[in-house]
């Protein structure tokens, strides 16, 4: 049994844990980072005593990078499937090569696969043993996913995770769990909003989040609503 990858959400990830290789790092990887932290911390008071730097202005930086110019790339690539059936097909059977002829390509981005979501199945991606993560398309990773408790719960209780973040799914909607490692990162191709017909590709790009691409939401309504208002309001 793969204690991993308890199998009922859905079909079982890809990867066995003996499959599940990090490379440049090992499964030791917690206490590790543990240390890594406190140093970092430390640094940063140290840093912030001496009046070098100012903690907002970082936690303002890192935000910019996790929520905004990052998950941008990844986007642009939802946006693109959602309005040419031919490169969500190429996106869908290669998504390495799809993604690079857009130009992201980068470190921890080699070797991508895009899952769709559909009205019957909806896609999650967790890295269980660490916080492996599409960086060429997504940035940086938020510190929830790399979190213990997500990596855990992610896999064993899919729905309630998905209910923390916001996201009701139907009971007849299955759940698939991927699981990121350092040979394959996973991107979801969120279902495209009713009523966003009417949308350019960089309209619909703006409405793509994050937690969209991850799985951990939707894009819905009421981000279309908010585009429909900017479209209005546009002189
Ligand atoms: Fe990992």
């Amino acid at each position: 049994m793969n204690e991993h990858h308890p199998n009922d959400a859905g079909p079982p990830a890809q990867h066995s844990p003996t499959e599940h290789s990090h490379a440049g790092h090992s499964h030791h990887e917690a206490p590790r980072a543990a240390a890594l932290e406190l140093r970092v911390r430390a640094l940063e008071q140290q840093l912030t005593a001496k009046g070098y730097i100012d903690p907002a202005a970082l936690d303002v930086l890192i935000d910019e990078y996790q929520t905004k110019i990052g998950p941008r790339n990844g986007a642009r690539v939802v946006a693109r499937a959602w309005c040419d059936a031919e490169f969500r097909r190429w996106l869908l059977s290669d998504a390495t090569a799809a993604i690079a002829s857009l130009g992201l390509t980068g470190r921890q981005g080699e070797h991508m696969v895009a899952v769709e979501n559909t009205p019957q199945v909806h896609n999650l991606v967790v890295c269980t043993l660490c916080s492996c993560y599409p960086w060429a398309v997504l940035g940086l990773p938020p510190t929830w996913y790399k979190s213990a408790p997500y990596r855990a719960r992610a896999v064993k209780d899919p729905r309630g995770v998905l209910r923390e973040f916001g996201v009701e799914l139907p009971p007849t909607t299955q759940i698939r769990i991927w699981d990121s490692t350092a040979e394959v990162r996973y991107l979801v191709l969120p279902q495209r909003p009713a009523g966003s017909e009417h949308l350019s590709e960089a309209q619909l790009a703006a409405l793509v989040t994050r937690d969209s691409m991850i799985g951990t939401g939707l894009v819905g309504s009421t981000a279309l609503g908010d585009a429909t208002d900017a479209i209005d309001g546009a002189p």
